[in-house]
């Protein structure tokens, strides 16, 4: 690669699709996969993850609102797209552009089935979201009757799907809740599935679902982190490649004396005399103040280089101090060497968080 000039966000479509391979190669043959582009393709890019994955097959995909299912139907995604978390002020759009809602309580149903009969609708899809002990989103077990009750009194609606979602699937030490929650998906399934009359897919796993419960794949799985190369634990790892790496230059180099400070609220005081690195990515651009003072770091000609003081709107300043640097030399706050994942647990959060929050602002530049 050449080195970037400017602050880039380089996504690698072939490792992308290394990591769909890798993940379809761990489900059976009739499994669908569902693949997650929500929140910008994990900070990516919606549209060209999206389009590369219905290349490659992948059967369905899932947002959390409707404004990004809007943009990858523009984009041209013609594969069903589920919406994970619409409200009812959505449902017209959702079915002006052919979006599948889910639907997890009473009012929602309700609304949803209001509206498709408005918009004289036969049959819309619709995906029923079951809780199982993540007690965020869904219908409880026991309201199966009463679901399917409201939806034998309408020709508007059929259920495409039910699923429910994992609480702890990275978690080992949490496996008996975890297979509790499967357990109860289980029974959930039997029940529903009787009283309707018709079968519908089933799913649950995410993707370390996928990796650690073989037993609930069912008939589709939905990735979204190992996609874009995270496995959420150590050994996992090392079978995914991480698609997005965040690039930038060293923008100028001071050197400060012993006793002077350095960025906002004098954040940090030189004890001795300190070389640094100004770079062009600050808590706009995704770098939150929680990496400043000396937690988080990027990597210039191999060496880490540790934030010191705030992070500013638009910058940070690091300590180069001991790297053989000059202005213009290339930066890495990741890739797949120093992961996202190693930059995030420094400032004690998760690679989905580092990697959702990198702005729009960024260019992006793609592999292919
Ligand atoms: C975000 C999300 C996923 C994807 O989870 P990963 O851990 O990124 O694979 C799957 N299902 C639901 C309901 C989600 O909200």
């Amino acid at each position: 690669m050449p080195k970037v000039q400017e602050t880039t966000l380089e996504i690698n479509l072939k490792s992308l699709e290394h990591n769909y391979n890798y993940l379809t190669s761990k489900t059976s043959e009739n499994t669908k996969f569902l693949a997650v582009v929500k929140a910008f393709g994990y900070g990516s890019d919606p549209s060209r993850i999206a389009l590369k994955l219905q290349d490659l097959n992948a059967d369905y995909f899932a947002v959390a609102y409707v404004q990004e299912g809007i943009t990858l139907r523009d984009a041209g995604v013609t594969k069903p797209i589920l919406v994970l978390h619409p409200q009812p002020t959505n449902f017209k759009t959702i079915i002006e552009r052919c979006l599948e809602p889910s639907i997890y309580s009473f009012k929602v149903l309700k609304a949803f089935i209001a509206e498709a009969e408005k918009e004289k609708q036969q049959q819309y899809p619709i995906h029923i979201k079951f809780n199982t002990g993540l007690n965020r989103l869904g219908f409880n077990e026991n309201d199966s009757k009463e679901i399917i009750d409201t939806l034998k009194k309408t020709n508007a609606v059929k259920v495409k799907s039910i699923f429910s979602h994992m609480a702890a699937s990275e978690d080992l030490n949490e496996k008996e809740f975890t297979l509790s929650q499967i357990q109860s998906f289980k029974n959930i399934i039997s029940v529903f599935e009787n009283n309707l009359g018709y079968s519908v897919l089933k799913h649950m796993c995410n993707t370390s679902g996928i990796l650690n419960y073989p037993e609930a794949h069912f008939d589709m799985v939905r990735s979204g982190i190992g996609l874009y190369g995270f496995g959420n634990s150590a050994e996992q790892n090392k079978n995914l490649k991480p698609i997005a790496s965040l690039k930038s230059v060293i923008s100028q180099i001071h050197h400060i004396n012993k006793g002077e400070s350095l960025g906002y609220n004098r954040g940090f005081v030189a004890k001795n005399l300190v070389k640094t690195a100004t770079i062009p990515v600050g808590h706009a651009d995704g770098i939150g103040r929680q990496y400043g003072k000396g937690k988080g770091f990027v990597t210039i000609n191999n060496q880490r280089a540790y934030i010191l003081g705030n992070v500013c709107m638009d910058m940070i300043m690091v300590d180069v101090t001991t790297i053989d640097c000059e202005e213009g030399d290339e930066v890495i706050v990741f890739d797949n060497t120093y992961t996202a994942e190693a930059l995030a647990s420094s400032a004690s959060t998760i690679s989905y968080e580092i990697l959702t929050a990198i702005s729009q602002r960024i260019k992006r530049t793609f592999i292919d």
